[in-house]
């Protein structure tokens, strides 16, 4: 596809107009000012569509690295209880109903959901993850996607955990190119898997240990929920002889692998610089932390100190939604709110945040840019809209007055998955049918 006379935001965030943007495949080829047809090093390329980019932007897709998508199929269900009630009388209960079916009906769900509001790519912990791969890979959505490995069993073999063996075959297929990598390598494969632990307070350090040496092993990186919630960090200092859970982490070996550590509410300054030192990344999740009241992560503090931050949105039933326009926005905000400064952070480091640190975060280096090489993905807001204009600053109209609802395309390793409000990949009505059908049948068998 060639985009024509299109403004971008370019490889250092910020907004360029007038230029000419070409994929070709899954990567970026051309970018210039200069009508590549015309030039005899670019030149015509039979059947190509040209876009118009009269009051367009192109945007890079965002990464969205912190999600249990198929928890769309929980939203809104037990609204209003405290957390440990939620958990034992809503959420578990239901979840063990679920079937690998299920949670490829609600996986799609998201897909819709996600692709509608610019995610090129998630960052996912649940279960049943090669059913989740398939679902994604039908979408078109490039995902990191972890089992999210727990028990508080002394003595548990990590081998025997059908999630570990879930990993494992995931980890396999990606390596054979099933999904879009090179044969034998998996490099560049949409989907990818990643070594899941849930956090400090779900297994015992036994199984923690034997996960970080699993994941050095299989050169696996590892998601994990972390310091989410000040009782949590509190009570893992209580368990471990005075050791937050990032030392604990540390001290078992998971740290020896990239880690996306989600949440990260309650780092000391220790915390952060025991991250650095091993290149762990934090993931922001503003929305689910306020939703859930855990707190908020104090993201100016950690950028200053050089800490890797990127943005999640969490599942939808702590969100309730996937939409990362809702989550770029809040982070912009509450950062400057708490900090009372207006220039804690700027609209382009969020959209930074929000797709190169969340591509770099998901170890695909060639994405998360609009760079000539790097993947396409890509994303064209609708700017002939009355909130969108003038459009002066581009980047701070994306940030701060657009709307997912402006997005009116999503190219993703070069191909539209969704465009001007249709799905491409995904049959809409079915999918939405298939997930309700689920929802209403464990409603019955509860
Ligand atoms: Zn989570």
């Amino acid at each position: 596809m060639l985009f024509k006379d299109i403004t971008i935001i370019d490889k250092d965030f910020k907004a360029v107009r007038h230029q000419y943007v070409r994929t070709e495949g899954a990567f970026i080829t051309y970018i210039g000012e200069a009508d590549p047809r015309t030039l005899p090093e670019a030149g015509e390329i039979e059947g190509e569509e040209v876009y118009d980019g009269k009051n367009k932007a192109l945007v890079p897709g965002f990464y969205n690295v912190h999600c249990h998508v198929p928890m769309t199929m929980l939203r809104g269900y037990g609204e209003g209880l405290p957390l440990q009630r939620w958990l034992f009388e809503k959420i578990f209960p239901f979840e063990a109903k679920l079937t690998p079916q299920d949670i490829q009906n609600g996986t799609l769900l998201g897909a819709l959901e996600l692709m509608a509001s610019g995610s090129a790519s998630i960052s996912d912990m649940y279960f049943s993850i090669n059913e989740m791969a398939e679902a994604l890979d039908r979408a078109g959505m490039k995902a990191n996607i972890c089992h999210g490995i727990s028990s508080l069993d002394l003595g548990q073999d990590l081998s025997k955990l059908p999630g570990y063996q879930d990993t494992l075959r995931l980890a396999r297929d990606e390596r054979a190119g099933v999904y879009g990598g090179i044969k034998g390598s998996g490099e560049g494969s949409r989907i990818r898997a990643d070594m899941g632990l849930h956090a400090e307070y779900t297994s015992t350090e036994g199984l923690v240990r034997q996960i970080a040496n699993a994941a050095k092993e299989e050169g696996l990186s590892i998601h994990v929920h972390i310091s989410e919630t000040q009782t949590e960090h509190q009570e893992c200092m209580e368990r471990h002889e005075g050791r937050t859970p990032i030392r604990y982490m540390a001290d078992c070996g998971v740290l020896d692998v990239p880690v996306q550590a989600a949440h990260c509410v309650y780092l000391s300054d220790e915390d952060v610089e025991i991250m650095k030192a091993h290149g762990a990344a934090a993931v922001h999740n503003p929305s689910s932390n306020l939703k859930l009241g855990s707190g908020i992560a104090p993201v100016r503090d950690y950028l200053k100190k050089g800490l890797k931050v990127a943005i999640g949105t969490d599942g939808a039933s702590s969100n309730n939604n996937l939409n990362m326009m809702e989550e770029i926005h809040m982070a912009a905000m509450i950062c400057r709110g708490v900090t009372k400064d207006a220039n804690a952070v700027s609209a382009s480091d969020i959209l930074r945040m929000a797709s190169l640190e969340g591509a770099r975060v998901q170890g695909r280096r060639d994405c998360g840019r609009i760079e000539k090489s790097c993947r396409a993905d890509l994303l064209v807001f609708d700017l002939d809209k009355p909130h969108l204009q003038p459009d002066f600053d581009t980047v701070a109209n994306i940030v701060f007055a657009a709307q997912s609802s402006d997005i009116v395309l999503n190219m993703i390793d070069g191909r539209v998955v969704y465009r001007n409000g249709e799905f491409l990949t995904l049959d809409k009505e079915r999918v939405i049918y298939d997930a309700n059908a689920s929802f209403q049948r464990i409603l019955t068998e509860l």
